[in-house]
Parts: C-alpha cells; structure tokens; sequence
C-alpha cells in the first residue's frame, strides 16, 4: 500500500498550504470526520461527482445519522435515501456493511485494511480512504487524479521519510481535480511546480497565423538583406557560408 510519507516533506508542506488558501476544506464529509462519515461519502463518490453528492450526503446523514440507525433500516428505505445518486448496488453494499459492522465488530467501523477489504463494495481505494480519512492513518489512496499528479511530479518529490496526514491527500484529490488536469494542467498556480518532473512545457509565443515569426520566410529574407548589407563592396559570399552566417 502507498504511503502518505513517501511523498517529501517540503512537497506534503506546499501541498498543505495550497490547501489551506484553495482546498475543499468544507466538504461535509471533510469539515466533520468520523468513520461512518467516511464510510458513506466514500461509498457516494466512488461513481457520483462531488457536485452531486454533496447534497445527497448531507440528507442521508440526517435521515441515518448513525451506523446502527442505517444497519437497522429498512432496504427500502436506504434506497429512498439514495435516489438521485444512481447506480443503487452502492446503497444495498453500503446497508450490508452497516449490517455486518454492527452483527460481527460490535458496532466499530474496522481501521485494520484486510477487515476493511473483506467486507461488501470495499476495495483496496475505499479501504485505504477510509483509513486515511477516517484513522488518519499513513495509507495513500490513489485515485485518477492522485495517479495523475503523482506520476507528473516523478521521484524528486517521493522520499521514504516522514509521514502525512489525510489532509495532504484531501489536497492531492483537490490539485489533480482542480489544477493538474489531464489536459492543460495549469502549472502557473500549482503549489509543487518546483518538484514537478513532467510539467509540460511552456508554449512559445506564435504569430497569429499560428507560426512563430522566426520560421516565416519574411525574417529569414530580411536577415539574408542584412547580412548581404554587411559585406563591403564588391565582396562575394556563397550560398552555404551565408546559410552558416544566419541566426539559428
Ligand atoms: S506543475 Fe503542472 S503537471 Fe506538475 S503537478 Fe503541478 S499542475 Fe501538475
């Protein structure tokens, strides 16, 4: 399992002050944490954009505001909870892990990830998302976008030093969604440009027609009169020596 600390300790201090100025600090699964919190805003996200669930989570966490108030549901009424997210096999899994914490770990959420695994719609992701954010432990949950920024910025922003925090991986999900896209990754604001490897390099300023004046045939007429001007009179020069003579 990928770990919070193998990411360096000045790129997890950048990643943590960028994230208190631009982070989604106030996501209501982030601005109060528990692991049933964790557990149902992990199961919502996994196909359900952030946008969408947001309302949906704050409802359910209203109308289930425990994990034994959600094992003790009705299906029924799970699903009713559940409508406007879709994709409703998440609803039954999320119900039986309620149900299965509740008859076979006394009611506690598991922290240890095999535990975690072994129980319905928890993959190694989710596992280690919960581990992170609900356990604060050092597990490093990797999704599309963490991938993405973590393979852009290469081995010099990894050590096997130190360790993080669920916050460096809150900040994390939040750069690639927001900033290190996969097209057009906006390198200017980004906190850890210094250590990125793979940052894409910068465009060169181009005339309007899409070509760089320097490639058009007018500057290269125009340095071949000068450098024609330059010779003194009656001084002959050929062709490769004035192709050699014209600036690159
Ligand atoms: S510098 Fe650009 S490519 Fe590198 S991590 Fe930041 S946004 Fe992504």
């Amino acid at each position: 399992m990928p770990r919070i600390g193998s990411i360096r300790p000045s790129v997890r201090l950048a990643l943590l002050r960028w994230y208190r100025r631009c982070g989604r600090a106030g996501l209501p699964w982030r601005r109060k944490r528990s692991p049933y919190r964790t557990l149902v805003s992990e199961f919502m996200l996994q196909q359900t954009q952030v946008e969408r669930v947001v309302p949906a989570f704050e409802a359910f966490v209203v109308r289930f505001p425990t994990l034994a108030s959600l094992a003790a549901a009705r299906r029924a009424d799970v699903l009713r909870a559940w409508r406007g997210l879709g994709y409703n096999a998440r609803a039954v899994r999320l119900h039986e892990v309620a149900r299965i914490v509740v008859s076979e770990h006394g009611g506690r959420i598991p922290r240890d990830a095999e535990q975690l695994r072994a129980l319905p719609g928890i993959g190694t992701y989710t596992a280690a998302a919960i581990r992170a954010f609900a356990f604060a432990l050092d597990d490093l949950p990797i999704d599309v976008n963490i991938a993405r920024v973590l393979h852009r910025l290469g081995r010099r922003a990894r050590t096997a030093l130190g360790r993080g925090g669920y916050a460096v991986v809150s900040a994390l999900m939040d750069l690639g969604a927001h900033l290190c896209k996969r097209r057009n990754p906006d390198c200017v604001r980004c906190p850890i440009e210094r250590y990125c490897e793979k940052k894409p390099l910068p465009a060169r300023p181009r005339s309007a027609k899409g070509v760089r004046f320097r490639e058009t045939a007018r500057y290269a007429r125009g340095r071949i009169v000068d450098r024609l001007r330059e010779l003194p009179p009656g001084k002959r020069i050929s062709l490769l020596d004035l192709h050699g003579d014209l600036p690159k």
